[in-house]
């Protein structure tokens, strides 16, 4: 559901008409969550998306239709218990263990369906400590019931103070607990500057360089610990989102490739997106149940104003008509088959990058290309 609220009170006064303890919601604000009410500064919108205690009771009218069909019985559709999450495009209220249960369950599908991890396969999962490389983490724990494989955490520190630090030391806590083995590289020590550096540079688009940079030390160090597969915390709405972006810039092959390379490498480690069928609101929620309540905020870098109005329409045509982004998400990947198949038949080769040796498609690597210019 979405609202406005110009201030604290006013967000108090609005959950109190609508019949939630303000003390008992997830907020998110400009697509940032918010464990507690006494976090939401002024002004903006802000998204209900989790409740501990009590559902919210609408009167007629007030709510969409289907808000209001799963508002007269606000139970856990499974158990009958006090429910904790919402799926409006089901139209279910789910108690914290059947949510897990149904996510989970949603994952396993998701990497059997594209043959993403098999048994006794060492994978690694790319762990920022931001909400969705949390939930990945916990959900691939959980998988390993099923279908046994190793698996570790790789952690990239970019060098964004304030934003990153606190990130990298949630997610050392979570290794330690779990007893998950954790290997943490930093941009200082594989290029030789942080990205904050590389900002203050003046360069335009200090995503760009970020990107290309920590995807190289993935891949890098993902084949020095001998992995499999690198598994990527990327949701539903950063696929949809992506797609989406292509067709607008015009770029089908990037489309195609989703910051994949088409052709396959032994020194290429892939990578998997087991959330990729999940809304990145029920992935913050999973993570909440797990005891995320981090709010890692926006990187100062982050996302162009384009992709920010993409994903702005895309909730609310989400809103409207739900299912939306997995329709995206599904034309999307027949079309990346289509074309991957086609290039299959020309037999594509990569070279090696002349002054670091990894795979690319030219004599020198995008990342060495980037670094060299600085
Ligand atoms: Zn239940
Ligand atoms: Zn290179």
């Amino acid at each position: 559901m979405k609202t406005t609220a110009s201030s604290e009170m006013e967000m108090i006064e609005l959950l109190y008409s609508l019949g939630i303890p303000a003390e008992a919601v997830l907020v998110s604000r400009h697509g940032k969550l918010f464990p507690e009410t006494a976090q939401i500064s002024k002004s903006g919108e802000a998204e209900i998306i989790f409740y501990k205690h009590k559902p919210p009771q609408f009167r007629p009218g007030e709510p969409p239709s289907h808000w209001k069909r799963a508002a007269y019985s606000p139970n856990c559709a499974y158990c009958k218990s006090a429910p904790a999450v919402y799926l409006p495009y089901a139209a279910q209220h789910l108690c914290p263990k059947h949510f897990r249960r149904l996510f989970e369950k949603r994952v396993k599908r998701t990497v059997r369906s594209y043959g993403m991890v098999k048994k006794g396969e060492r994978a690694g999962v790319a762990l920022s400590g931001g909400k969705d490389s949390y939930s990945l983490l916990h959900a691939l724990i959980s998988l390993r019931e099923a279908l046994p494989f190793e698996l570790v955490a790789i952690t990239v520190d970019e060098g964004i103070p304030g934003y990153r630090n606190r990130a990298i030391e949630v997610s050392k806590k979570r290794c330690r607990e779990l007893g998950i083995e954790q290997h943490i590289y930093s941009f200082r020590e594989e290029h030789g500057k942080t990205i904050e550096e590389i900002a203050d540079q003046g360069k335009e688009n200090p995503c760009s360089y970020c990107g290309v940079l920590r995807r190289k030390i993935l891949n890098s160090k993902a084949r020095e610990l001998g992995l499999d597969k690198i598994a990527i915390g990327h949701n539903l709405d950063d696929v949809a989102q992506t797609a989406m972006l292509n067709l607008i810039r015009n770029e089908p092959l990037r489309f195609a490739r989703f910051n994949e390379p088409l052709i396959e490498n032994e020194k290429l480690i892939p990578r998997i997106r087991p959330l990729r069928d999940i809304r990145e609101k029920e992935v913050a929620a999973y993570a909440f149940l797990h005891g995320h309540n981090y709010d890692s905020g926006r990187c100062p870098h982050a996302a162009t104003a384009l992709r920010w109005s993409v994903r702005h329409e895309l909730n609310s045509l989400e809103d409207q008509y739900p299912g939306t982004k997995s329709r995206i998400a599904s034309s999307f990947n027949t079309l990346q088959g289509i074309v991957k198949d086609s290039l299959k038949e020309k037999r594509l080769e990569l070279n090696e990058c002349r002054i670091c040796g990894e795979p690319c498609s030219e004599e020198v690597c995008m990342a060495c290309k980037m670094l060299s210019d600085l």
